[in-house]
């Protein structure tokens, strides 16, 4: 029988660890009862960095509780670190991992149906929403606008899945062969190839506490994305520039032709110009300066995260 881990990343979950546990724990139980997965299958959290109570609570349950296990990290390292570390560790001790949240936003009752597709020979299962009504309206749309962006510019990621995914050790395997520091799973995991499936849930909202989410992280996140997998934004920027280029070229004409008819005219056309270009340019350089920060990461190429401790039996 096959083995899962359940692996869960936490980031100041004081408030739910406990209920999650409970719910998850109680279907563990009956998918080992009912004989999908081996007896030795178990939840692990990644504490990322947690300021609040997180640890403690995972400390405690791991001993009341032989399901639990988990990993601290030195400190805050984001989701997607945390998350990484977490199916690193846990492809040791597994044949196949399935991420999720720790607010249960993710519905725990598809659970079998995940291994079911992966007992019939899929390597990674995308849990995909089926719609968006549980978010905000801005959520909803900004991240409508995101998928329909990275589609337009040729990246392959599998709409309206967040990180809810079964992934077998093989996939792990192939996982850890990216080495990239700025990390989008999301775009990395399509990548591997493999066969893969999809199943479809209702996500709930979360049932305690706060999102770990604001706006400034998921912006943050959005251009990750796009920087990490296209090249696309820099192209446009030299297009824009050819464009641009030809029209000075039109404009120049035509301030010729003025001075020599004798016309002085053109202040306003000067200044406008003037700004206009001048934003274009610092635009553009912005985004090439993303792009070229993005290197200047990976070549350094530090460590994704730090395994303080590890609660394994
Ligand atoms: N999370 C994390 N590190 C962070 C931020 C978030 O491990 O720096 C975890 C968090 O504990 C949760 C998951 O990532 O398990 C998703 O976060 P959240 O539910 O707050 O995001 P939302 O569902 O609001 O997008
Ligand atoms: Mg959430």
């Amino acid at each position: 029988m096959k083995t899962l881990y359940i692996v869960v990343p936490c980031y100041n979950e004081q408030e739910v660890l406990r209920e999650t546990t409970n719910r998850l724990t109680k279907k563990l139980k009956s998918m080992i009862e009912s004989g999908i997965v081996s007896g030795d299958s178990r939840i692990m959290y990644v504490d990322d960095g947690s300021r609040d109570m997180t640890w403690e609570i995972i400390c405690h349950l791991h001993d009341e509780n032989p399901y639990v296990t988990g990993i601290k990290l030195s400190r805050n390292k984001g989701h997607q670190n945390a998350l990484l570390a977490g199916l690193m560790t846990a492809k040791n001790y597994c044949d196949f991992t399935i991420s999720m949240d720790a607010d249960l936003q993710d519905d725990i009752e598809i659970l079998p149906e995940f291994v079911e597709k992966y007992l019939s020979g899929c390597d990674i299962v995308y849990g995909v929403r089926k719609k968006r009504d549980t978010d905000s309206f801005f959520k909803r749309t900004t991240a409508q606008g995101f998928y329909s962006f990275m589609k337009l510019l040729g990246v392959d990621v599998v709409y309206n899945h967040a990180d809810y995914r079964l992934m077998s050790r093989r996939a792990l395997e192939t996982l850890s062969e990216y080495r990239e520091v700025n990390l989008f799973l999301r775009g990395i995991v399509p990548l591997l190839g493999y066969k893969s499936d999809i199943v479809y849930y209702d996500r709930s909202e979360r049932f305690a506490g706060e999102s770990k989410y604001p706006l400034k992280k998921m912006l943050a996140f959005a251009l990750d994305g796009i920087t990490s997998f296209s090249i696309k934004p820099m192209r446009i920027i030299s297009f824009l520039g050819a464009l641009v280029s030809i029209f000075s070229i039109v404009g120049l004409i035509y301030a010729f032709v003025s001075y020599l008819l004798g016309a002085v005219k053109g202040w306003t056309a000067i200044i406008a110009s003037i700004w206009l270009l001048g934003g274009i340019q610092m635009l553009c350089l912005g985004v090439i300066g993303e792009y070229i920060g993005k290197i200047y990461s990976e070549v350094k190429a530090r460590p994704r995260y730090t395994i303080d401790k590890i609660l394994h039996k």
